[in-house]
């Protein structure tokens, strides 16, 4: 295979396999690896998938490697007559396939530890790779995968389970990227807002981000939005940094990384008294969300407080105007929390939009509630 074209930093995905292409499972693991290439500030290219098909595979690695420094495939790597990307990318890649003793005798020892005397024939495909190849062993399978550097290019293949795949991506594909100088973006941050609309914040952000060599990034995880900062130049991003972090201050829970009903979950399931919940404005969500068995003990979802004898109770009401099907532009959410010796009241008005406004009652009620142990 020739390569003429200038070939960019960027990295590009190929994930093979016909349950793919045919829609039947969804292409998790690009996703996956793509977020923590991104989360390591490095550029990500183009995402491809092809079916079972040995020159589809061919085709799509040549292409990809046209206008990418490494390229990570994952899929088509078991025993099947159908997993042929092995023979895919030593077509690629112009190379023979050779068998790889050590790979082979891993994989008849995991196969007898699962209780097979002898591995059927058709596992010996799992111990061929292109001949310059580098293997990369699988922990949680027996198609191991490998490393192919080619000039300054970079090739990883990789089985297609994901529990088999992000392993090895996170202990051999991202150390060989960084190695190799793939990390281009250096300083990131990212932040979890709640309370405010992307229209209301990202304005301001980008206002203030203006003057600096920095770029802004938003997504909607309702009812949260993520707000990412990323830049090459370090005097920009620190001097850009204090003023982000002011800005979004109101809006951020505990270390702004994690909702607020993780952090509560988390709270929880470290304290020492029991909290009672009589909870009139979800309809069961806040409980199937915050119990769990690490916190199960100290939370009691009750119906009527009056006779509750636990250290800390709190009266949810609300959401009538969900509940009554009103079409509204708000709907409100009254909480007390109760001691014997305090009494905390807060009214809260919420953006209704449908069912999601159960959502976002959870997380402001997690909020309140986080905060106040915190505090108290
Ligand atoms: P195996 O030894 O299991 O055959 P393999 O390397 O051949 O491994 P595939 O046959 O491509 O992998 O995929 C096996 C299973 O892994 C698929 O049935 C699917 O459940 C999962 N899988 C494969 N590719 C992906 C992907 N891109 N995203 C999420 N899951 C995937």
């Amino acid at each position: 295979m020739t390569r003429d074209v200038l070939v960019s930093d960027q990295i590009a995905l190929l994930a093979t396999g016909d349950e793919l292409s045919n829609g039947d499972i969804l292409n998790t693991n690009s996703q996956e690896i793509a977020q923590r290439l991104f989360n390591n500030g490095m550029h990500v290219g183009r995402h491809m998938v092809t079916g079972d098909r040995i020159a589809d595979i061919r085709d799509a690695i040549c292409y990809l490697l046209q206008s990418h420094r490494a390229l990570i495939i994952t899929g088509g790597l078991g025993p099947t007559s159908d997993d042929l990307t092995r023979y895919a990318l030593a077509d690629a890649l112009e190379q023979e396939l050779v068998f790889d003793i050590p790979t082979w005798d891993s994989i008849v020892q995991r196969l007898k530890n699962f209780g097979y005397a002898s591995p059927p024939p058709n596992n010996r495909q799992q111990a061929l790779f292109p001949s310059a190849a580098t293997i990369i062993p699988n922990p949680n399978g027996t198609a191991a995968g490998c490393q192919v550097q080619q000039s300054e290019q970079f090739i990883f293949m990789l089985p297609g389970p994901p529990i088999e795949c992000l392993p090895m991506v996170d202990q051999i594909v991202l150390p060989t990227l960084i190695k190799n100088h793939f990390q281009k973006i250096l300083f990131h941050h990212k932040w979890l807002l709640f309370g405010v609309s992307e229209g209301q914040i990202a304005e301001e952000l980008d206002l203030l981000a203006k003057p600096y060599d920095c770029m802004t990034g938003y997504r909607l995880w309702y009812p949260y939005i993520e707000f990412k900062l990323y830049s090459n130049n370090q005097m920009d991003f620190l001097s850009l940094l204090p003023q982000i972090e002011k800005t979004v201050a109101p809006y951020i829970i505990g270390d702004g990384k994690n909702s607020a009903s993780v952090l509560l979950k988390n709270h929880l399931a470290a304290i020492d008294f029991t909290i009672a919940i009589a909870d009139h404005a979800t309809g069961g969500l806040l409980e199937s969300i915050i119990k769990t068995p690490r916190t199960a003990a100290h939370l009691h979802f009750l119906n009527d407080l009056t006779q509750s004898l636990h250290s800390l109770n709190i009266a949810i009401d609300g959401l009538d105007e969900f509940w009554q099907n009103q079409n509204t532009a708000l709907t409100s959410l009254e909480l007390r929390f109760m001691t014997e010796q305090t009494q905390h009241h807060s009214h809260h008005d919420l953006p209704f939009r449908g069912l999601r406004v159960k959502q976002y009652a959870v997380e402001l009620i997690c909020r309140q509630l986080y905060t106040y142990l915190n505090l108290n």
